[in-house]
């Protein structure tokens, strides 16, 4: 999981879902603008919304690869995410910072889980509203308790500075936070809640470790051979539109403790400098 490109709306599209959002906060009450948000996203977010087309345009440029998602970096994005869950955040169902793509597999698991840290406790406090039952009224709900989110953010947070991909062994992610903290706290929360080690997560991100790998290996072998300025472009954007890009980013930061990598960073140490692209789109 990376810190997505920040990229903005048309400012007619902007306009346009503020006023959704303003939609959302006619009815008086916390409990019916939690219906309201859930009764007009599901009406606003259709194929034939302009709006909403403009707007899964934009995320699908900020994905890594073929549309991937936004974190896992695996699958299919195909489901506008919202961060902040709407079923709690009713404020935020229309609020661009607050959508991300994602696949179906990263946010049915995640659906409305989502925490703070209140106060200053190190501790996250996991926030739900009771599950109501389908024979009774639906219960009156609670404003969620404030705090800063626990989650990490793909629009706002950089996740690699505290989720190390572990590229040597297991390409699984560890937390590298200093324990205790509540950075340690965020990154064990986003972990567990994404289920970003799932299989066959660890089994793509090797995959994906090979195939940049051997596209660094082909850039060396073509520059060591005089190939022109603009071929070697051509190689390293490619490179850099391959999905998985946090294994990239990793790559890039231990390739001294990795001695496959090593020589091919030592030949090329201008790829020290590449960052991945926005994908391909699709
Ligand atoms: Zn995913």
């Amino acid at each position: 999981m990376i810190l997505l490109p920040r990229l903005g709306l048309d400012a007619k599209v902007a306009k346009k879902l503020e006023e959704y959002q303003q939609e959302v906060l006619i009815p008086r009450g916390y409990t019916a603008r939690v219906a309201e948000a859930k009764r007009l996203f599901s009406r606003y977010n259709s194929k034939n919304n302009a709006t909403f087309k403009s707007v899964k345009a934009v995320l699908t440029q900020m994905c890594s690869g073929a549309r991937r998602c936004s974190y896992c970096e695996d699958s299919v994005a195909d489901e506008v995410e919202h961060i902040w869950p709407k079923d709690l955040y009713p404020e935020r169902a229309f609020v661009w910072d607050n959508y991300c793509y994602a696949c179906g597999p990263c946010n049915g698991p995640k659906n409305n889980q989502f925490a703070v840290f209140v106060g200053t406790s190190r501790n996250p406090t996991l926030l739900a509203h009771p599950k109501s039952k389908k024979s009774q009224p639906a219960p009156t709900l609670k404003k969620p308790a404030s705090g800063k989110p626990v989650l990490l953010d793909p629009r706002q947070d950089d996740a690699t500075r505290w989720l190390t991909l572990d590229i040597l062994n297991t390409f699984q992610f560890v937390v590298s936070a200093k324990d205790k903290t509540r950075d340690a706290a965020r990154a064990k929360y986003t972990l567990e809640v994404l289920g970003l080690n799932r299989a066959p997560l660890p089994t793509a991100r090797a995959q994906a470790f090979d195939g940049y790998r051997a596209r660094l290996r082909e850039y060396c072998e073509e520059k060591r051979a005089g190939a022109p300025a603009s071929r070697l472009e051509l190689l390293r954007d490619a490179l850099l539109r391959v999905s998985h890009p946090t294994v990239w980013v990793e790559m890039k930061r231990h390739h001294e403790k990795v001695p496959t990598l090593k020589p091919l960073f030592a030949e090329a140490p201008e790829a020290l400098f590449w960052n991945p692209l926005p994908g391909a789109g699709g």
